[in-house]
C-alpha cells in the first residue's frame, strides 16, 4: 500500500520539532500503543529532521507488528513497558527515571498534544479556502481539533467525532488547549462504535462503498467513523441540504496496516 506522508500528526510536530531544534535537543521522547499513529508519525519526523527518536510503547514487544518494524526502520528505539507503568507515564519520577536511561530528551507527549501542537493544527484550516457552516473533525487526545476551533470563524460550528469510549474529560482537555471566547464547538461521544479502534461490519462496508464512491480513502479508528458520523447525520436529517459541511481528513492511513495484522493476521 502506497502511503502519503501526510496528516495531522505532522501539524501537530512541526512547532515541536522547531522548539526542540532551538533547545539544543538532539532527540524526541514520546509514548504511544503499539499501532499509534503519533509514535509512527515521530519515528518519521526525527529521521527526516536529523533527530534520534525513543518511542516509549505500551504493551509487550512484538517483532512483526508493521507499525513498530516502521518505526525501527527510521531508527526509533522502542522500550515497552507494561500497562502499569504506562499509566504512570505523566509522573516526574517515571521521566527522570527514563532520563537516567537515555540522558536528555524533548518530550511529546501521548498522541503529540501539547500547545505548540495547537499552533500547528490552527494551520490546517488555512489549506481551505472557502468558509463552511459546520466543521467535523476527529478527536482523541483533542490537540487537532482545538487548533481547528482556534482558527475557525466564530460563525462556523466545528463538531469533535470522539474515537474513544466514554470520554467525559476530552471537552475539558480541548477547553485547556484554546482560548476562552470560543463557544461553537461540541464533543460528540455516540460514535466511537465500541471504543477506540472497534469496529463492525456496518462500518467497514461504509468505509469500502465511500472509498468506491468518491475515491477517497478512509482508516477504520478515525476518519473513517466521522465520515459515517456525518453519514448518519445526513440520514437522520440533522444535516440540510442547504448546509455546507466540512469533513477533515486527519489521515492515519497507516493504521490499515495494523489493523490488518490484529484483526486479519495476512
Ligand atoms: C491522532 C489522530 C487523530 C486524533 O487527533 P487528536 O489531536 O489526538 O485529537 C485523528 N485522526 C487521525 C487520523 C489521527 O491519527
Amino acid at each position: 500500500m502506497h502511503l502519503p506522508v501526510g496528516g495531522n500528526k505532522f501539524y501537530k510536530l512541526k512547532y515541536n520539532l522547531e522548539a526542540a531544534k532551538k533547545q539544543n535537543h538532539h532527540t524526541l521522547l514520546t509514548f504511544g500503543g503499539a499501532f499509534s499513529n503519533h509514535v509512527y508519525a515521530t519515528a518519521l519526523a526525527g529521521k527526516l529532521h536529523g533527530l534520534k527518536t525513543i518511542g516509549v510503547v505500551r504493551g509487550e514487544d512484538d517483532e512483526l507488528n508493521p507499525t513498530m518494524r516502521f518505526c525501527r526502520e527510521q531508527g526509533m528505539h522502542l522500550h515497552f513497558v507494561n500497562r502499569e507503568t504506562y499509566s504512570g507515564k505523566d509522573e516526574p519520577g517515571f521521566l527522570s527515571e527514563l532520563q537516567n536511561r537515555f540522558g536528555n530528551f524533548y518530550v511529546l507527549p501521548e498522541g503529540g498534544t501539547n500547545l505548540l501542537a495547537v499552533q500547528g493544527t490552527k494551520e490546517i484550516l488555512a489549506t481551505v479556502e472557502k468558509n463552511y457552516g459546520l466543521i467535523f473533525c476527529a478527536a482523541g487526545t483533542g490537540g487537532t481539533i482545538a487548533g481547528i476551533i482556534s482558527a475557525a470563524p466564530s460563525q462556523t460550528k466545528i463538531i469533535g467525532i470522539s474515537i474513544l469510549k466514554g470520554d467525559d474529560t476530552l471537552t475539558g482537555k480541548v477547553s485547556a488547549l484554546i482560548s476562552d471566547h470560543h463557544h461553537n464547538w461540541q464533543i460528540q461521544t455516540q460514535y466511537h462504535l465500541g471504543g477506540y479502534a472497534k469496529y463492525n461490519s456496518t462500518l467497514l462496508q461504509f468505509i469500502h462503498q465511500f472509498t468506491k464512491n468518491y475515491h477517497i480513502r478512509l482508516d477504520p479508528v478515525y476518519t473513517g467513523k466521522v465520515l459515517y458520523a456525518v453519514f448518519q447525520k445526513i440520514d437522520a436529517g440533522e444535516i440540510l441540504p442547504h448546509q455546507n459541511i466540512l469533513a477533515i481528513h486527519t489521515g492515519g492511513l497507516q493504521g490499515w496496516i495494523g489493523w490488518n495484522y490484529r484483526f486479519k493476521k495476512n
